[in-house]
């Protein structure tokens, strides 16, 4: 780093390349005390010591252009590159949101299109495309629900939410103002009818149900489930986070669901995590639609218009404009390139690709959920491991050894949980080597626990005091 004491030869010297002295003339009419004494405190360095600095930060990151990333419940799914090169199509990337409608059909027909397809794949009648994430997408969903009993003049308080559900369901359940009901999954890992009677009376507004659920299980009592809720008037929600592992196969809308919302950042492949942008439209049936948030896109002839809801009925907006617009695209794109087979295929080859490390695995782990799993699987690493050595230890001696770590410690009701998730896009020579890599750091677990406990060390972060962390946390740097 430079420092503004130096003098611009000192600096000079850490040049590799040669700087023209300026032939712009100095403004005579600049007052000497404006003009500056010292050298500006900005690195003066070489343009190829940048690349190699911004390549070298890169390198300590782990990401799916580097590694295999088996983060259970996030989807993490190879991103094809031609869509971010769609993404960045002027006519795409320079349009702005203030446009009139006519100067912007293309775009509206990729939202259009969106939609369209969004309404195929799950079976819903309509979707908005607003939702910036998928608990965005939940709240979302959870406005509609009341709003739709608040149209119809009907006091409902509460949502059910079963204990395997992803946080973020209760989370949105309480921000939207209801009152959380947590259902107790049976031995299998799934919601139970008989349970369920016990807690549906007139309050309950909804059931917010995943499926297949975070354990990785589908939920095989839909169908006697939607009856049961329905026929207490209430509503069935679909997080369909984990719409990966069936698409082409069911349609939330057709096993029972009235509202959903779509990971567009998990299932549609448009990159995530970070914090990165995401996308959760949400999908609803035709009575419900006047509670959607506007605006949405309707055809009209040959021309792309947008269409509002009577603000009355209507939840409102939910967020600025059109929603992600390049996410949209991006997701609108993959949808459109690998077209309704090539989705099968994918969610079928999620499927295997999960079933193939956990066949691998059993023997050596519980696996909670049985011996076969929908596109992820949590397992539980009590037993397996050494002395004194936790699911933690794993996942960062993974770190060590090239890999993201997976999710741990979820869902929450499998003890010393790890959870999988590879996707449909990795090969079977790298799932071999993730196997493998997994076994010995099971036995290594065993045979040499130091080295698991002090994992990891060939990071550029070595572990963190956790404790100090959250007692003394260091704000800025
Ligand atoms: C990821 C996930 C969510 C939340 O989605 P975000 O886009 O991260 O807000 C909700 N439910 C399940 C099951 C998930 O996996």
């Amino acid at each position: 780093m430079m420092n503004n004491n130096k003098t611009l030869n000192e600096i000079e010297s850490n040049r590799s390349t040669v700087i023209v002295e300026s032939d712009v003339e100095l403004n005579a009419n600049v007052d000497d005390k404006y003009k500056r004494t010292t050298v500006p405190n900005i690195p003066n360095i070489s343009e190829s010591t940048l690349l190699r600095h911004y390549t070298n930060l890169s390198r300590k990151n782990y990401a799916l252009s580097t590694t295999m990333y088996p983060l259970g419940s996030c989807t993490m799914k190879h991103n094809p590159l031609v869509n971010e090169k769609i993404a960045k199509f002027d006519e795409f990337a320079t349009i702005h949101p203030y446009q009139n409608e006519e100067s912007m059909q293309g775009s509206l027909e990729v939202m259009y299109e969106l939609q369209k397809d969004l309404c195929e794949i799950s079976g819903m009648d309509y979707f908005t495309l607003q939702p910036a994430a998928g608990a965005h997408g939940e709240y979302t969903g959870l406005l509609i629900i009341a709003q739709y009993f608040k149209n119809k003049n009907e006091k409902r308080t509460k949502i059910i939410v079963p204990d395997s559900a992803h946080g973020t369901n209760p989370a949105s359940a309480a921000l939207s103002g209801f009152e959380i009901i947590s259902l107790k999954s049976d031995e299998n890992g799934i919601v139970s009818p008989e349970k369920l009677k016990e807690v549906l009376n007139g309050d309950v507004a909804a059931m917010m149900m995943t499926n297949p659920n975070t354990l990785g299980v589908f939920e095989k009592n839909i169908e006697e489930i939607s009856k049961l809720i329905h026929d207490n008037g209430s509503l069935l929600y679909y997080d369909g986070a984990n719409l990966n592992a069936v698409m082409g196969i069911i349609r939330p809308a057709d096993i029972g669901f009235d509202v959903m919302h779509i990971n567009l950042h998990k299932t549609f492949s448009t990159p995530h995590g970070g914090g990165g942008p995401g996308s959760g439209p949400v999908g609803v049936k035709a009575f419900l639609k006047e509670c959607l948030p506007s605006p949405f896109v309707v055809k009209d002839g040959d021309t792309f218009k947008l269409s509002f809801n009577d603000k009355q009925k209507s939840i409102g907006a939910m967020k600025a404009f059109y929603g992600n617009f390049p996410v949209i695209l991006k997701a609108c794109a993959y949808i459109k390139s690998l077209g309704g087979e090539g989705l099968t295929q994918a969610s079928k080859q999620a499927v295997i690709n999960a079933n193939y490390i956990l066949s691998k695995l059993k023997s050596k782990v519980k696996v909670p959920a049985g011996n076969s799993c929908m596109h992820e699987f949590a397992m539980s690493l009590k037993g397996a491991l050494g002395n004194d050595i936790k699911t933690l230890d794993v996942a960062k001696r993974l770190l060590d050894n090239g890999y993201y770590a997976p999710t741990i410690y979820f869902p929450l009701i499998v003890e010393e949980a790890m959870m999988i998730e590879p996707t449909e896009t990795e090969s079977k020579q790298t799932l071999d080597e993730f196997i493998d890599t997994l076994l010995n750091i099971i036995e290594e677990s065993k045979t040499n626990p130091e080295v698991v406990h002090n994992a990891p060390v060939n990071t550029s972060v070595r572990r963190l005091n956790e404790v100090e962390a959250a007692r003394k946390p260091k704000l800025h740097w």
